[in-house]
């Protein structure tokens, strides 16, 4: 297989430009290396957690997840993308992730897995000392030092910068005295080490203070939660708990930042994790419809359930061309960053920063790709998915966090086009200059509609570019009549949000397609990209419309809104068909394979 090229596209640029299927970074493309790491988690897994798999839907799990963290340590599972002279492997991030799909296939474990190798390293690694890198990182990424990430209180969630949580400098500057709860706290029932984010003194904004256990933090029970009952969830309690000045990290003041940086790989790291659940479910769902016999056939034979197969296959594969594409573009800068001077640690956090806006669309699409593909699985089960002796009853229950941690769904989407507004106002997106220019092609006539047959490259290269320029055209409707408001304007944020995801992953899975076209199923992957086409067609004319009405009136409004349709506008195909060809393949290697 041809190495992709070295094009590079900053966070937002794939609004404006178009990418060579060539230089698009997919699962096929994975290295021999790439695929060693993850067959040896595999491997992990197989020993030591689906034999016991039930125990990670107990309060059991939250005892042994700390014994298989350390295992994983000693097996250098947790360092893949850290540097080596703190233990680690020092890969770049397309293997950390692919690594991390595998290991995120571990029922309530995969939440102890990720909290500590995601939350707990990033924070350290990106923002540390040397001083507290020599002291912690090595042992962390051992699992010596087992991780806790404290950012929520009980009167702070998505509004995290109002925590009370408090640090008061002692008389002779030595340590902070810290005092404050929090709450929903992943792996504090047996961390080691809590990363607490806290106001210091009558500061505004928060800092980030490394804390002991053994210092007297105090712990509630376990939470009773719906799901991944054997990961260790907890408030956490600190009382007059004395934290030495040098183990502030990063700046006083900059907490807020090392949060939101550690979740921007955290929000990819879950749409990973979503690949992984989906395919069990998926796995799990086909088998059964396979051997599921009703009305003298197999209820795979349906077309009901056909079309089922088709839709949640579709949304797996937009899924992980999607998050394989971004890890390829993080490299891409990382890589440049490096060759222009600047120091490994900073090119890492930065170059993951710069795809904030894609890490936030990864983490909606994937958990709401979860979501849908393990209902429909349970679904596919009748009676028998309803059971609590049923896996997928297990997975329905676990997936459901997944749309309110790391930033709820409601708050990555008003996050992803403030992030693109952002960027343009400080001039590193050339979006208004763009947007203009589709007005004016609007006013003189020259929008049309992509003519020709759906099965050509070209027509899908060309329909992506109308796609994004009803994308162009909604929100700089939108930002010219609100200005500066529309920050305040959250059911057009929200849409706007929902337009710049489906464009995104229509073109990572048709750039997948046409790249691989040849590698296998070549049919199957053309008709995934214009059923999610056609789907995405009308999911944008919903959304474009909600904007224009909400923010144009009269002829402006009319003229807009004939131009999406015709930007919009498709042949007559039978995407009947399609699904069924779709289906069929899944159904025959019954299981998520392509
Ligand atoms: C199982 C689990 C594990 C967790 N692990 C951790 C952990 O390890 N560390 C940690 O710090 N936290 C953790 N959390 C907490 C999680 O990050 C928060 O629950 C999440 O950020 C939402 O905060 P909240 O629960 O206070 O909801 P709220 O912020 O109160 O939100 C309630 C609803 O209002 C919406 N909403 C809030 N603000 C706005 C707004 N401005 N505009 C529109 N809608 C809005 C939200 O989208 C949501 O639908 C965990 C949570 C769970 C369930």
């Amino acid at each position: 297989m041809e190495e992709p090229t070295k094009t590079i596209l900053k966070g937002g640029e794939f609004l404006m430009k178009s990418t060579p299927a060539i230089e698009v970074f997919c699962p096929e493309d994975y290295t021999e290396e790439q695929k060693m790491f993850r067959s040896s988690m595999r491997d992990f897994l197989l020993q030591e957690v689906e034999p016991i798999k039930e125990k990670f839907d107990s309060k059991d799990g939250t005892t042994i997840a700390p014994v298989l963290l350390e295992k994983m340590g000693n097996l250098g599972f947790h360092g893949i993308g850290v540097p080596e002279e703190f233990g680690g492997l020092n890969c770049d991030f397309k293997t950390e992730l692919a690594f991390g799909e595998i290991a995120s296939d571990s029922f309530a474990f995969a939440q102890s897995i990720g909290v500590h190798t995601g939350l707990g390293i990033y924070p350290i690694l990106l923002y540390g000392t040397k001083a507290q890198k020599d002291k912690y990182l090595t042992k962390i990424v051992s699992a010596e030092i087992k991780c806790s990430y404290c950012l929520t209180e009980p009167s702070a969630g998505s509004d995290a910068n109002a925590g009370k949580t408090k640090a008061t400098l002692s008389a002779d500057g030595k340590y902070y005295l810290l005092n404050g709860q929090k709450m929903w706290i992943t792996n504090s029932g047996f961390a080691d080490v809590f990363f607490v984010f806290c106001k210091i003194e009558d500061d505004p904004n928060l800092s980030c203070l490394i804390v002991h256990k053994e210092w007297g933090v105090k712990l509630g029970e376990e939470e009773k939660k719906m799901g991944i009952h054997g990961s260790s969830t907890r408030q956490v309690f600190f009382e007059d708990v004395k934290v030495p000045v040098e183990n502030l990290l990063g700046e006083r003041n900059k907490g807020f930042k090392i949060a939101m940086n550690a979740l921007n790989a955290g929000r990819i790291k879950i749409a990973v994790a979503n690949s992984a659940i989906a395919a069990r479910a998926f796995k799990l769902g086909v088998s059964y419809a396979n051997q599921r016999v009703q009305f003298g056939q197999a209820i795979s034979e349906f077309g009901a359930i056909q079309e089922k197969i088709a839709n949640m296959a579709i949304q797996m594969y937009a899924n992980e061309s999607a998050w394989n594409r971004i890890a390829h573009h993080v490299d891409l800068v990382y890589d440049e960053m490096v060759e222009n001077g600047v120091s490994k640690i900073d090119a890492k956090f930065q170059s993951i920063a710069e795809f904030a806006m894609e890490c936030a669309m990864s983490k909606v699409y994937g958990s709401e790709m979860e979501q849908f593909v393990v209902d429909e699985a349970l679904q596919m089960h009748g009676g028998m998915g309803y059971s609590g002796e049923s896996e997928i009853e297990t997975l329905y229950r676990n997936i459901r966090g997944n749309r309110i941690y790391e930033g709820t769904n409601e708050i990555n989407r008003m996050l992803i086009p403030s992030t693109l507004l952002r960027k343009a106002m400080k001039g590193e997106l050339d979006l208004m200059g763009h947007t203009m220019q589709i007005f004016q092609d609007l006013q003189q006539g020259k929008i049309s509609t992509v003519a020709g047959e759906v099965d050509d490259w070209k027509f899908l290269a060309a329909y992506l570019s109308n796609v994004k320029k009803v994308c162009l055209l909604a929100l700089g409707q939108a930002v010219q009549v609100f200005q500066d408001k529309i920050k305040d304007e959250q059911e057009i944020l929200m849409r706007a949000a929902d337009m710049l995801i489906q464009t995104y992953y229509l073109e990572s899975a048709i750039l997948r397609s046409e790249k691989h076209f040849n590698t296998s199923n070549g049919s199957i992957r053309k008709d995934i990209c214009i059923a999610l086409m056609y789907a995405t067609a009308d999911e944008l004319k919903v959304a474009a419309r909600d904007i224009i009405y909400a923010s144009a009136q009269g002829d402006m409004a009319t003229m807009v809104l004939k131009s999406l349709n015709k930007l919009l506008q498709l042949p007559v195909t039978n995407l009947k068909d399609r699904k069924r060809n779709i289906a069929k393949h899944f159904i025959s290697v019954n299981q998520y394979q392509i």
